[in-house]
């Protein structure tokens, strides 16, 4: 293959892959459509149609049940609504995200205006090939508001309802600390945190502007005169080895994920005051199986010990933090309150969960070799499976010796 035709076949390839994404989108409001019926035909109270649909084409596209809602949301505005994007999409000329684009632009519009622009802006073939990603939302948001300005300052007043704060790790023991907030206070919050940087640079701060500016962020929110002698309270678990003999088996923060050994000892070290709970680990399956105090297991310490084993949501692809402990088997039909019992959901598994026709059977409990499994079977009869995440030390402890994982419940301050 020369050159010329390695850039064919990228191409190709691309118009594959929107071609694809249009069948699937397809196929996803055909099958959105039949399982409403059969819900419908079954009785299920009104409230409770369409529970669980998302969920089950997040399973078959392993995406989170959050990215399955986007997707159905998608697929069925694509398919009901918007003829001239899926033509568009099924030509390879639109990828699935300008599509997607297409459907957020229109979201607030009735289903004529929806339409209109829908051909004006996907109507024109050559001319939508054209167009990046942000001259394609631009091209749809200004018919929107030539149509019905109304709507869409209805949206922007319904966006703000939407206003939140979010974590999510970045490499190097980093996180982002996010805020999604209406224009005019987003922008002021910029401006001040710039201010406070300029000000106490221009009076000798040696620290950079980004530094400032954190720290200022960081100060302000908690209360504290110092950024780092903010009090947190943090899980970090990690092995006996780790801790007392320099052991290189990193352990895990909750909530953020690994950490290099090192930084965990230099977080033990650096804690005003932490609380110790041992957790032993099977072993011959290195699970966790118990925690040392039965009296404060049950049932918070139970919870925070299948938190601890789970470290997210157990829906396969399902990333969310946990906020529910799940009965596997229901509590309802003799299901034990019980480490093997029980599992971490996020909040939309756990109303998934509770669907008709969905099924959560332990195919492992922990406790001989291998880790905690969960067999997920959806109504359609697609059996997906849930594994524990290894705790720290699982792959370099020796076959067949006890080991002990410390847990930490701080409150830490990381002080200098
Ligand atoms: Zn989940």
């Amino acid at each position: 293959m020369d050159d010329a035709e390695r850039v064919e076949q990228l191409r190709a390839l691309e118009e594959l892959k929107s071609a694809a994404a249009a069948a699937q989108a397809q196929i996803t409001a055909a099958f959105v459509a039949s399982q409403r019926a059969e819900q419908e035909a079954a009785g299920v109270p009104r409230r409770d149609v369409g529970k669980g649909i998302a969920a089950q084409v997040a399973l078959a596209r392993r995406e989170s049940p959050h990215r399955g809602n986007t997707l159905v949301g998608v697929a069925t505005a694509l398919v009901a609504e918007m003829p001239h994007t899926l033509a568009a999409l099924a030509a390879g000329v639109l990828s699935e995200h300008r599509a997607q684009l297409m459907v957020k632009e229109t979201a607030c519009l009735t289903r004529e205006d929806r339409a209109r622009v829908d051909a004006e802006v996907c109507g024109d073939l050559d001319r939508v090939a054209t167009l990046g990603n942000r001259r394609l939302a631009a091209a749809a948001a200004k018919a929107a508001c030539r149509l019905d300005p109304h709507a869409v300052a209805e949206r922007a007043a319904y966006a703000v309802r939407e206003r939140r704060v979010s974590l999510r790790p970045a490499p190097d023991t980093m996180v982002w600390l996010t805020a999604l907030l209406p224009v005019a206070e987003g922008v002021a919050c910029y401006a001040a945190l710039t201010k406070t940087a300029d000000t106490a640079r221009a009076a000798g701060d040696q620290r950079g502007r980004g530094q400032i500016m954190a720290d200022t962020l960081v100060e302000r929110v908690t209360g504290q005169t110092q950024a780092s002698a903010v009090p947190v309270s943090i899980s970090l678990v990690m092995t006996d080895k780790t801790l007392l003999a320099g052991d290189p088996e990193p352990g895990h923060v909750a909530g953020y994920g690994p950490i290099p050994a090192q930084t965990a000892r230099d977080l033990v070290r650096a804690a005003d005051r932490a609380w110790l709970r041992r957790l032993y680990t099977h072993p011959t399956s290195g699970q966790l199986v118990a925690a040392d105090s039965v009296a404060r297991c049950f049932p918070a310490g139970l919870a925070a010990l299948i938190a601890t084993r789970d470290q997210t949501c157990r829906t396969p692809w399902c990333d969310a933090p946990v906020r529910h402990t799940d009965h596997i088997q229901p509590a309802a039909t003799g299901g034990p309150t019980s480490l093997a019992n029980g599992q971490g959901l996020c909040e939309a598994c756990n109303q998934a969960k509770q669907a008709a026709r969905w099924r959560s059977r332990v195919t492992h409990d922990g406790t001989r070799a291998g880790p905690h499994t969960v067999a997920l079977t959806t109504p359609t009869g697609h059996t997906y499976t849930s594994r524990a995440p290894d705790p720290p030390g699982t792959t370099t402890a020796p076959p067949g010796k006890p080991r002990l994982d410390l847990v930490f419940d701080a409150p830490w301050i990381l002080a200098a």
